[in-house]
């Protein structure tokens, strides 16, 4: 059933440096005056790669060793040019795509993965400097302002109100067969019987929000562990999959708990980020678990902005006691907002399904130290036995622990369990963690 191999195209153009693979095919049907669709036919971009409903599911994520081989016969282009147009280029960085053969994983990505696998952000003066040139790295999670132009990144067009080359409202059909869309031109599909051209809002033409010079660094800072950098955290070394673990769950701590954490007027943030924040206080996803949690990627630009606010420190502060500084504020709020939920009744936890590293997970403990109960004073070590109080012996952990202890620490990493048999369980495992070897010896 093999296809068969296209011929070598006699114009092609050259991807610049960065560039996405939907980008490319863009301005290649522009150049061949072919839609989208058509030149992925031409060159050998599978049906594998679209599903028959039309949405992209491995299109400019990744090449199959097929693809890869007839796209570069088509077209003469490096097989290593054509994988760093993929967001795979990405993986084992700030993106995981291990499992990207498995079935269903188009559908568990969007959740789990910090990209945007069927849109684009934009730059509008990059889009009109380089004749309408989109970089691979605008579809990261995030991705939030340009560099170059200290410009808050566009999420939607303003005149259709459909995310960037997402193509249509409902489905992802980046590769029309029928419609030819200019590169700088939005072209969103709304209503085709009245728009046969899809939106015609020129992207280039619009003017982005000034952004300032914090959120530049902290989006360097993450653009460099895109990359694969070696970085470092309260003068820790760390890889870029390691620190992106670090910013990734202080982003989700800061939403999760953003009822409790109001954002500083001092701070300068585009007018957008701070409706976004505001918003997002109030949306549905906090009382109902639907699609959002507090694990999932921010969707836009500008929430993603006011949450760095409180995020950038964290994870480009200096030294260990920085680092409890800079947490303080989410620390708190994340008590406060617990405590609230339970009053309300919920003790669903609040960040069950975010991963948090133990860098991150010591600093919020040592941030907000309680005056009672042993659980409070040991948690930052429970993870750490080689930091454990060399004084502290188990015959000092009482057989129970106490009840606020236990809920504010422990519940939530216990699904199931009555708080009692809980309360128990905790006090063994610490008399454990400080050198009881039997239970016996731990419950005495
Ligand atoms: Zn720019
Ligand atoms: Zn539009």
């Amino acid at each position: 059933m093999g296809q068969p191999r296209p011929r070598r195209l006699a114009l092609v153009v050259a991807p610049q440096p960065g560039e996405s693979f939907a980008s490319w095919i863009d301005r290649m049907a522009t150049d061949m005056a072919l839609p989208p669709g058509r030149v992925a036919d031409a060159i050998g971009v599978s049906n594998a790669a679209r599903a028959t409903d039309g949405r992209p599911l491995l299109f400019g994520v990744a090449l199959s060793a097929l693809e890869r081989t007839a796209i570069h016969a088509a077209t003469g282009v490096a097989p290593a040019t054509l994988d760093a147009m993929q967001l795979a280029a990405y993986d084992g960085t700030v993106l995981d795509l291990h499992d990207l053969a498995a079935v269903g994983w188009a559908r568990k990505a969007r959740s789990r993965q910090w990209a945007l696998f069927g849109h684009s952000r934009a730059c509008p003066q990059c889009l009109a400097e380089s004749g309408g040139v989109w970089p691979l790295w605008w579809r990261l999670g995030l991705a939030v302002v340009c560099p170059a132009h200290r410009r808050l990144l566009l999420d939607t067009c303003p005149t259709c109100e459909v995310p960037l080359r997402r193509g249509t409202t409902t489905n992802m059909r980046v590769l029309s067969r029928t419609l030819l869309v200019a590169p700088s031109m939005c072209g969103s599909r709304i209503n085709g019987r009245v728009q046969h051209k899809g939106c015609e809002q020129r992207l280039d033409e619009l003017v982005a929000e000034a952004a300032d010079r914090w959120l530049i660094d902290v989006q360097a800072a993450y653009l460099r562990a895109a990359g694969g950098a070696a970085m470092t955290l309260a003068g820790q070394r760390l890889s870029g999959a390691a620190w992106f673990a670090c910013l990734r769950a202080v982003v989700c701590m800061a939403r999760a708990a953003a009822t409790h954490l109001p954002l500083p007027p001092s701070v300068p943030l585009p007018d957008t980020a701070r409706r976004a924040f505001l918003a997002d206080i109030t949306a549905d996803w906090r009382r109902s678990s639907g699609v959002q949690s507090p694990a999932s990627r921010p969707p836009t630009a500008a929430l993603t902005a006011s949450l760095l606010v409180f995020a950038a420190p964290v994870v480009l502060t200096d030294g260990r006691a920085g680092l409890v500084e800079a947490i303080r504020p989410i620390a708190e709020a994340l008590l406060a907002t617990r405590a609230h939920r339970k009053k309300q009744g919920n003790s669903n936890g609040l960040l069950r399904a975010v991963a948090v590293p133990t860098i991150i997970d010591q600093a919020r403990l040592l941030a907000t130290p309680r005056r009672n109960g042993v659980v409070a004073h040991l948690g930052p070590f429970a993870r750490s036995p080689a930091a454990r109080p060399a004084l502290l012996e188990h015959r000092h952990i009482p057989q129970v622990v106490t009840t606020s202890d236990y809920h504010d620490l422990i519940a939530e990493f216990l699904p199931d369990t009555l708080p009692r048999t809980g309360r128990r369980y905790t006090a063994l495992a610490l008399a454990r963690l400080c050198g009881a070897t039997t239970q016996i010896s731990g419950s005495r």
